[in-house]
């Protein structure tokens, strides 16, 4: 972090070219030139200054939750992703504004009046607005704090939605989380401690906090850059198996259909595009928290790296990669596609989340989360379903293979989300040939006895691979992907 007058010395040098002066006498200058935005912390005030050098200049911003409630039927979850915008701060007197663009209605034209038509059209929101406190050079300083502390992602609606009761934050309890708040060359991480005070009215939320007159959640933000214009979007068809997004381009031709969809996936390249077997320029790798306990930690790595042989199959070569996410980590940083262990005081959902560049359907971020609690109630399935189950080991251990058969699909299919698919619901009737249903467990017979040893399918499916291939095969320069 460095000072106001620090960043304009790094600027006039920069400008200069005096490389070697810029190491040799300010290490945090040199720092800050790889900075997506600057910022600085003031601790006797817990204010966070940001240093504004890109105006009219397009980012993400999403705000999520680091730190949760922990109710299932609350659904403010450790981990959960807001929805993701595209934000621009724009000049006007003595203030900045953060505007959000109309990604909804677009027009494609390179014509620039046609896209203005389309732009006047339709409503656009300022999400924020900050005086500028300092300018030079081109650098506008702001008090980003009350941008922080604002209850991003809808906390106070959440609670009363769920007639837990009506809670506001209360700034003196709250506070900047300096220790994660960290910039990067490509994005910029800040996080809150966010206390919501009121009358608890529910018992949802009684049972969850210590004081629940006073809930505290951890909220964070991203300020992220956009990925370059080099990625193709790929056009979604309904037989496809993909999720997608959509918007109006009036452009089109009056005999097309005026609303465009592109499927979400991530980017993935051949480092050889001829080669019939390739890496990839950039593999897509997701990280297991590292919170997770043995077994479990085992049967969700081995599920989730099923997906591999889909993109083996159309010629991806360790394409698709899990590792443990690095203590130093942090779950929240989109650089990261994670799986988090999500505890809840009660058996909930698992989703995989992902954010989307909404220009294109480009995955930049795959977030999945796992409800702990799953496998105690599978493990309960599997006891309800054998003789004496409480005789001996070996029955133990069948009750505890059948859960984890149950959560290695668990993992495949949350992450098959994030990799861009969508349900499939009648796989589990053909041959098993998706992870992307809910599969019930198949229960056998072995002398007469019941048997759990096929009670979920191994691996990827069949249908899998038709939906990797879909969204995920390359196509050479020349070559139609419509047919
Ligand atoms: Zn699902």
């Amino acid at each position: 972090m460095c000072n106001f007058k620090q960043i304009k010395f790094m600027k006039f040098i920069s400008h200069l070219a005096f490389i070697f002066i810029l190491f040799s006498t300010c290490t945090l200058a040199k720092n800050n030139s790889d900075k997506f935005f600057d910022f600085s912390y003031d601790e006797s005030n817990d204010k966070i200054f940001l240093y504004v050098d890109k105006i009219d200049y397009e980012f993400m911003y999403i705000g999520s939750l680091s730190s949760g409630v922990g109710s299932n039927d609350i659904q403010l979850d450790r981990g959960q992703l807001g929805s993701e915008k595209i934000v621009k701060f724009i000049k006007r007197g003595n203030k900045l504004l953060l505007i959000e663009p109309n990604q909804k209605y677009r027009a494609s034209s390179k014509n620039n009046s046609e896209k203005k038509s389309v732009e006047q059209a339709f409503a656009k929101s300022v999400i924020f607005g900050f005086e500028i406190l300092e300018t030079d050079m081109g650098v506008y300083k702001i008090d980003l704090t009350p941008f922080l502390m604002y209850d991003r992602h809808g906390v106070s609606n959440r609670l009363k939605e769920t007639n837990q009761g009506d809670y506001i934050i209360d700034l003196s309890k709250s506070a900047i989380e300096i220790n994660n708040t960290k910039a990067f060359p490509e994005n910029i991480e800040f996080e809150a401690l966010l206390t919501f005070t009121g009358e608890a009215e529910g018992d949802w939320i009684r049972s969850v906090s210590p004081d629940p007159n006073f809930v505290s959640v951890i909220q964070h933000h991203s300020f992220i850059k956009l990925p370059d214009s080099k990625y193709k979007p790929r056009a979604f068809d309904p037989r496809s198996g993909a999720i997608h997004i959509s918007f109006m381009d009036y452009s089109v031709p009056v005999d097309e259909n005026i609303n465009k969809k592109y499927v979400i996936r991530h980017r993935l390249e051949k480092k050889n595009p001829k080669s019939k077997i390739s890496e990839a320029i950039e593999p897509i790798v997701y990280y297991l928290d590292p919170g997770t306990p043995e077994p479990i930690k085992s049967a969700l790595l081995d599920g989730a790296r099923w997906w591999n042989e889909a993109f083996e199959s159309i010629g991806f070569k360790d394409a698709f990669q899990v590792k443990l996410l690095p203590d130093d980590a942090d779950p929240m940083d989109c650089r990261y596609n994670v799986i988090q262990w999500v505890h809840r005081s009660t058996r909930g959902w698992s989703y995989g989340a992902s954010i989307v560049d909404p220009r294109t359907g480009e995955i930049i971020k795959g977030h999945v989360s796992l409800g702990s609690l799953r496998i105690r109630q599978d493990f309960l399935i599997a006891q309800s379903l054998l003789k004496n189950p409480y005789k001996n080991q070996d029955i133990s251990n069948e009750m505890l293979e059948m859960s984890l058969a149950r959560i290695r699909q668990l993992s495949a299919h949350e992450i098959g989300h994030t990799l861009g698919f969508a349900h499939n619901f009648t796989s589990s009737t053909a041959d098993r040939s998706s992870v992307m249903d809910y599969p019930h467990p198949l229960i056998t017979l072995k002398n007469n006895e019941i048997s759990l040893d096929n009670a979920y399918a191994k691996g990827i499916g069949e249908w899998d691979k038709v939906t990797v291939a879909y969204s995920y095969s390359e196509f050479l320069d020349g070559q139609n992907e419509k047919v």
